[in-house]
Formats: structure tokens, C-alpha cells, sequence
């Protein structure tokens, strides 16, 4: 039948940034992907404020910056937060920090209806098989690995697919998840509520800032402040927990009354209306979003971004770690494909990365909600957790910029590209001199020589070419594995 012909070797659940991403860095390397969407895009989502790992390495890494400078996003310098004991707002930059050179010092605030749709089209353009109104209902096991997905296509017509990797990166509301087994743990401390709207006429911080995203804490939570164009201002209130009741109601009037109560916010949309009609026009609430599962993968079966854990809306890291996680899952899935036999060396190396990234983030932001502090006292605990040797003020700049991984990756992902590509070229003259094999044969033995040379240590002739990132020839845990030489496999660091 029809059905039998759906083979693919990877399958995507979700088209949002992690779900595009993973699908468009394994159709990079040949393989045939299908991705499953279950909304038409373009569709609303929340998460506008980026940081400048996501613009200036992963999506780099995708080839979109060109489509990203064109779609005229605003420009996001860094941050203005009235937090902690200092009653004045204050500002940090992402170029104070030597890790983003200075074209990557600028990431972007996005209304994520046009930034999923350029990530989506491109994946499709990158040769993935995009298909929007279809949803998944569950996943095909067989003798206990997943092997594929039950979908319902536009019409409502069921199918079965099968793939050798399954990639549920269906975000934070959808159950497939559960499908890898273990719980998801909610966060005890980060229990907080989102009650959120988007205004026009809203006031903008001084030049240069007027891009920056601004948070104001008050009494009962804080507010995020993001420029989405001149005109246009994302706005959401954070309550705790504890204020379930009072959003529960009129959403409209639970909104003004915590506005009233936040006076920098008031001020600032003193001579704003809110928008009432279009995607823009609703007043949303999101909770329950704070959470990390008990396993990441299986199996044939990976989780990324939402799907896998996200923290809190504040410092913006969501689109980041589910970017990045969709870049080592791709990782993984890309050794996996090619050997199997490297499955679970490759999946546990995702995992582990992923939960440093995540515990960093956690960890921070745990601190960070203590209001009683100078952020003097904020930028110490980012350099505690990190571990870092920069300055305190440097350390948290890199931290709440997605930097704090050693992924050349993601703080500079141009001259990654460069120096890996000559690397590379190196790599395979190395590797050709002593061939003389004609055609296929040629290409298959050049391959398996350069895995071996590589194996072999050769790397260290190319270290040499890789210079600055060299600290990714050091596994971040033991017995753990690095990126490859093209940045889209995992290896085996030289014994
Ligand atoms: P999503 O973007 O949720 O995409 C998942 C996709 O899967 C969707 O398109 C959905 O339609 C599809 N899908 C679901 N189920 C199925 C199914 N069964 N079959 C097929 N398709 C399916 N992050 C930031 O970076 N900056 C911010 O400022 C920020 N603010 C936030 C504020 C709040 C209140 C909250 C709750 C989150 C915020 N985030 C922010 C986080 C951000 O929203 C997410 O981390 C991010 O969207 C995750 O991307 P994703 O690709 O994992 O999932």
C-alpha cells in the first residue's frame, strides 16, 4: 500500500525553532527527513526575545542570516532590567563580552510567526519533507526501539511512517514526550504564571537601548517589555503561583491592574493601546512550563527543546536551548546514522550537554530571583556557576547571551565555519595522498581513511588549523565525546 512507501530516516514532530533546526542540519547531510507540523503557518507563538546564539550561531550554522537582516527584526543590544535592590533600572550589552565579536553583539527580538516561518521554509528548502496540518497521535515501537509515527494528515486521513530516528520536538503542550519513558519533573522553585498582551505606542528606552528587552520586577512577579517593531510591544506579566486567582478572571482587567502596579511599565505604556484584534489581539496565559524530563532519549527516539525542559521566560533562554539542543541532537542522530554502533555513546553525550546547558541556566536564574540583591551580586553567581575566568560582569554577559558553553558553534559560527572547512580541505589532502583508487570505491575509502586518520590522530595537524577552538578537542565530561571536525557529527577525542 501507500502507507508502506513512507520511509524515512528521520522523522520530526514540530516545526517550531528546535523541530526546523535538527530537521534542516540532518537533511544537510543527505539523509531524508520528514517533518510533522500540526499547525498551518504562519502561527502565533510566545518567546520573541533571542539571544546571540541563536542569531549568530545556530541559525548562521542554517545559512539564514542574510533572510534574517532582511525580515527587519529589531535589533537587541542586550538588556535593561529594574531588579534586585537597586531602585534605578540598569543596562548590560552582549558586546561587553569577548566572546560575541562585534557583528555578533547584536541578536534580535522576533515575532515568532515570521522567524518559525523563515526557519521552517528554509528546512524545507534544505530538502526536508514539510507537511503543516498534520498531527501526530503516537509513536510505532517495535521489540522496544520507536520506529516511526501514526499521523493525521489535513483531510483527517490516518497514516503510519517509519524512520530509523524519531525527533519529538513538539514543544511544552503536546504528550509525545511521554513516549520516552521517565516523568517530567516540574520545578519546585520556578512555578510561576504568564499572563501576557501586546500593545502599539508603547514609550522606548534611550538610544541605543531602544531595542533592548526590559524587565521591571514589582511585588507580585515582574514584567517582560519587548520591542517588536516601533510601533508594536510584546508585554506579559510573571506572577507566582500564588496569584493563580487573580488572572483566572478578566483577563483584561487582570492585566491593567498588574500594570498599574509595576509604575516603570505603567509609565511606559501610559499612551499605549492594546491590540485587540488579529493573533496579536488575545491576552494569553501560560503556566506549568517549568519542567525537565527524566530522560531525554531512547532508543530511536530523541526529545528536543520544549519538548525535553524549559525553565522561565526571564533572560530569554528558550528559543536558545532549543536551538542549540537541535543542533546536538542533529549531532547525534547525523554518528548514528552513519554508524549505529555509536547510538549510545552519541545520544548520552546529547543529554549530557544539554543538561549542563539547562542546570547552568537553572541554576543562575534560581539566584537571580532573589530581589533583595545588588546585580553586582547577580554577575558573581553567574561567574560561580560557570566556572568562568573572565570577569563577573563579562561571566554573566556570556552566561544570558548563550555563550557559556565552549561551542565555537555559537558565539562565532562564520569563523567556525571557515577554519573547519580548511580544516577539512587540510584534512583530505592529508588523507588523499596515498589513494589511487578510481570512481565510488575512491569516495567510500577516502571517507573511511579520513574517520580512521582522524581516529588516529591527525587531529592534532588540524587542531593546529582550528586555533581558537581548541578547547573543543576536550570532552566536557569524561569519557564523553567532541564535535567533529564539520561540526555536525560527534567524535572521539585523540587518547
Ligand atoms: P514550539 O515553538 O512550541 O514548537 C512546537 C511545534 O510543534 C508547534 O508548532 C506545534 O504546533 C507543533 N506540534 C505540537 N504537537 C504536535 C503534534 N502532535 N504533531 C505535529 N506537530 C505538533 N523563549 C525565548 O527564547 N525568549 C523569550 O522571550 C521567551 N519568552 C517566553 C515567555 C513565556 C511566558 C513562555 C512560557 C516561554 C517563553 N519562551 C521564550 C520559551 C519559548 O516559547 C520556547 O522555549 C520555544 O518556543 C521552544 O521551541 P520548540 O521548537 O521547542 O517548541
Amino acid at each position: 500500500s501507500a502507507e508502506n512507501a513512507l520511509e524515512y530516516d528521520v522523522i520530526v514532530v514540530g516545526g517550531g525553532p528546535a523541530g526546523s533546526t535538527t530537521a534542516a542540519l540532518v537533511a544537510m547531510q543527505g539523509h531524508n527527513v520528514l517533518l510533522l507540523e500540526k499547525e498551518q503557518f504562519p502561527r502565533y507563538q510566545i518567546g520573541e526575545s533571542l539571544l546571540p546564539s541563536t542569531v549568530h550561531g545556530i541559525c548562521q550554522l542554517l545559512g539564514v542570516s542574510e533572510e534574517l537582516r532582511e525580515a527587519g527584526f529589531m535589533p537587541k543590544r542586550g538588556g535593561t532590567f529594574r531588579w534586585g535592590s537597586n531602585p534605578e533600572p540598569w543596562t548590560f550589552s552582549f558586546s561587553i563580552s569577548s566572546k560575541f565579536s562585534t557583528e555578533a553583539s547584536t541578536a534580535y527580538q522576533v515575532e515568532r510567526m515570521k522567524f518559525d516561518q523563515i526557519l521552517l521554509d528554509n528546512a524545507r528548502r534544505k530538502g526536508v519533507e514539510v507537511r503543516e496540518r498534520t498531527s501526530v497521535t503516537d509513536v510505532v515501537e517495535d521489540d522496544g526501539r520507536v520506529c516511526g509515527v501514526h499521523f493525521t494528515d489535513a483531510d483527517g486521513v490516518r497514516h503510519t511512517a517509519r524512520s530509523r530516528y524519531l525527533v519529538d520536538a513538539s514543544g511544552h503542550k503536546s504528550r509525545i514526550h511521554q513516549r520516552v519513558g521517565g516523568k517530567r519533573l516540574y520545578s519546585e522553585f520556578f512555578r510561576n504564571i504568564a499572563l501576557f498582551g501586546y500593545y502599539t505606542g508603547g514609550k522606548r528606552l534611550p538610544a541605543p537601548n531602544q531595542g533592548n528587552i526590559l524587565a521591571a520586577a514589582f511585588d507580585s512577579g515582574w514584567f517582560w517589555y519587548i520591542p517588536l517593531t516601533d510601533e508594536l510591544t510584546s508585554v506579559g506579566a510573571v506572577v507566582r503561583q500564588a496569584e493563580l486567582e487573580r488572572v483566572q478572571g478578566d483577563r483584561e482587567k487582570a492585566l491593567s491592574k498588574l500594570i498599574d502596579e509595576c509604575p516603570l511599565i505603567a509609565e511606559y505604556l501610559a499612551d499605549a493601546q492594546r491590540v485587540t484584534d488579529g493573533p496579536y489581539g488575545e491576552i494569553r496565559i501560560r503556566k506549568d512550563y517549568s519542567y525537565s524530563k527524566e530522560a531525554f532519549w531512547r532508543p530511536g527516539m530523541v526529545l528536543t527543546g520544549d519538548a525535553a525542559c524549559f525553565i522561565d521566560p526571564v533572560f530569554s533562554s528558550g528559543v536558545h536551548l532549543a536551538t542549540y539542543s537541535a543542533m546536538m541532537a542533529a549531532r547525534s542522530i547525523n554518528t548514528s546514522l552513519r554508524d549505529q554502533t555509536q547510538e549510545t555513546a552519541a545520544f548520552e553525550e546529547y543529554e549530557a550537554r544539554y543538561r549542563k546547558e539547562y542546570a547552568l541556566f537553572h541554576d543562575f536564574l534560581v539566584a537571580f530571583y532573589d530581589m533583595h540583591q545588588h546585580e553586582d551580586s547577580y554577575f558573581w553567581n553567574a561567574k560561580k556557576v560557570t566556572n568562568n575566568t573572565a570577569s563577573e560582569l563579562e561571566s554573566f554577559v556570556e552566561l544570558v547571551g548563550g555563550g557559556a558553553s565552549n561551542e565555537g558553534a555559537l558565539v562565532d559560527a562564520g569563523s567556525y565555519l571557515t577554519e573547519r572547512a580548511s580544516a577539512f580541505e587540510e584534512l583530505s589532502q592529508i588523507v588523499q595522498r596515498p589513494v589511487h583508487v578510481e570512481g565510488e570505491d575512491r569516495n567510500l575509502l577516502q571517507a573511511s581513511l579520513a574517520r580512521s586518520v582522524v581516529k588516529a590522530g591527525a587531529r592534532i595537524q588540524v587542531q593546529a588549523v582550528i586555533g581558537e577552538n581548541a578547547d573543543e578537542q576536550t570532552p566536557v565530561r569524561p569519557g564523553g565525546l567532541i564535535p567533529s571536525l564539520d561540526g555536525m557529527h560527534w567524535t572521539w577525542p585523540a587518547a
